[in-house]
């Protein structure tokens, strides 16, 4: 295992050509804070700002801007990579595409990424105007995020699959206000203590908090003016978030389905946990816009599902089995968030599988570069 934190530094901006040349540890909320009075953004922003650039690439990671701005491998010019060999190579999708579709979302297989060139935009302004909105089912909300990507630049929406209601959710539209640049105001951030038992986050308290969190949007809706940063990486303001769930942790899944199956797919994935008894907390659909370009990035164009389940023995089964669901449909798992796919089930999913192992078995015969999920997924061999 490898601390990547130390090479932090931000090599080069070039303002003309709106181009960052940066370590491979730079943050991306670091990056962001060095770009925005240069009247630069990043193109992607995931969920938290503590992202390094290594890891928004060996993930691929995408934000609520996919549908116009595609994934973070969509913005690199290269990446330099230490292969297992230990030498030191400079990828590009034009000089080297193999390897750079390996490497774009290849979760560090590839090589030690040290520092990456990125192509960058425009800021418009610092805030965002953020409109949300409820909406009663499932299909609803599908349809309200398809109806404004072509309009609105970042989207994303909230869904309660608690409740007997079908599906009732809260839709999150934002564009950029323009105007001066301002400094991210102070931001009070929390750290949730080490004191929750196993039994904080169940069925009752899920249903109370979504409760909550659909109740607050007006019935007409409301309007804020937020700055970026603050809009953009929101669970960034609770350090620690995961110690809700106690000392059993959480799972994650995340699936990307294409449009025509995704509402169904997502009705089935909903009975799927009504019938297990298990809650989600939280389940966030965005819409997808762009495939992304690395052998295993998980974006095609369609709608994604993310859930979040506490880390039970029960919830690793269910797991396993929406996977099932999403291989029948043609969708794909984010990796970013896996820990219980199973091989055959990569294999079946992932159409290039057998391209990203060619690759690493030319640039790293021996395996010398593996962990716990290249070797339950059997990467190597398949
Ligand atoms: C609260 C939260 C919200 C999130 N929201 C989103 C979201 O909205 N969209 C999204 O796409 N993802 C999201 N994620 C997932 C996150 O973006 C990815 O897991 C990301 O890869 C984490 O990057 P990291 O720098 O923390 O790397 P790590 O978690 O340390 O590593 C992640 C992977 O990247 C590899 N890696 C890291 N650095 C390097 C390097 N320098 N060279 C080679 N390989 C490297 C590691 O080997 C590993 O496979 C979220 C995660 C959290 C915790």
């Amino acid at each position: 295992m490898l601390d990547m934190t130390r090479l932090s530094r931000i090599l080069d901006v070039d303002v003309e050509a709106r181009a960052v040349t940066c370590e491979a540890g730079v943050s991306l909320r670091q990056l962001s804070a060095a770009l925005e009075p240069l009247g630069m953004a990043l193109p992607v922003y995931p969920g938290t700002g503590f992202v390094t650039v290594g890891g928004a690439i060996a993930n691929d990671v995408h934000g609520k801007e996919q549908h116009v701005a595609g994934t973070f491998g969509h913005h690199v010019e290269w990446v330099d990579l230490v292969t297992a060999n230990g030498q030191l190579q400079r990828v590009s999708s034009a000089q080297h595409p193999a390897f750079f579709r390996a490497t774009v979302g290849g979760l560090g297989l590839t090589g030690i990424i040290v520092a990456a060139r990125l192509r960058v935009p425009a800021l418009v302004g610092t805030s965002l105007e953020v409109r949300e909105y409820r909406t009663r089912d499932l299909e609803a909300t599908a349809h309200m995020l398809e109806t404004h990507a072509a309009t609105v630049p970042s989207m994303v929406a909230w869904v309660d699959l608690m409740t007997r209601s079908a599906g009732r959710g809260v839709v999150e539209l934002a564009q950029p206000v323009p105007g001066p640049l301002e400094a991210a105001p102070p931001r009070r951030e929390a750290m949730l203590p080490d004191v929750f038992p196993d039994f904080a986050i169940n069925r009752w308290s899920m249903s109370a908090f979504n409760a909550l969190y659909f109740n607050r949007i007006p019935r007409l809706g409301r309007a804020r003016v937020l700055h970026r940063r603050r809009a953009l990486f929101p669970l960034d303001a609770l350090g620690e978030w995961h110690r809700a769930y106690g000392r059993r942790g959480l799972f994650q899944f995340q699936c990307c389905m294409p449009t025509a199956v995704a509402v169904p797919v997502f009705e089935r994935i909903r009975s799927e946990l009504r019938r297990a008894a298990i809650g989600s907390t939280l389940a966030v659909m965005k819409w997808v816009g762009k495939t992304g370009p690395g052998y295993l990035s998980f974006t095609r164009p369609g709608l994604s599902l993310a859930l979040d389940f506490p880390g039970t023995a029960e919830a690793e089964s269910l797991i396993v089995r929406l996977y099932d669901i999403v291989l029948e449909e043609n969708g794909t798992v984010y990796l970013a968030k896996d820990a219980c796919l199973k091989a055959e089930q990569y294999r079946a999913m992932f159409a290039e599988a057998r391209s990203f192992a060619n690759v690493l078995g030319e640039l790293d015969p021996e395996h010398r570069l593996r962990s716990d999920m290249s070797r339950r997924l059997a990467v190597h061999s398949a």
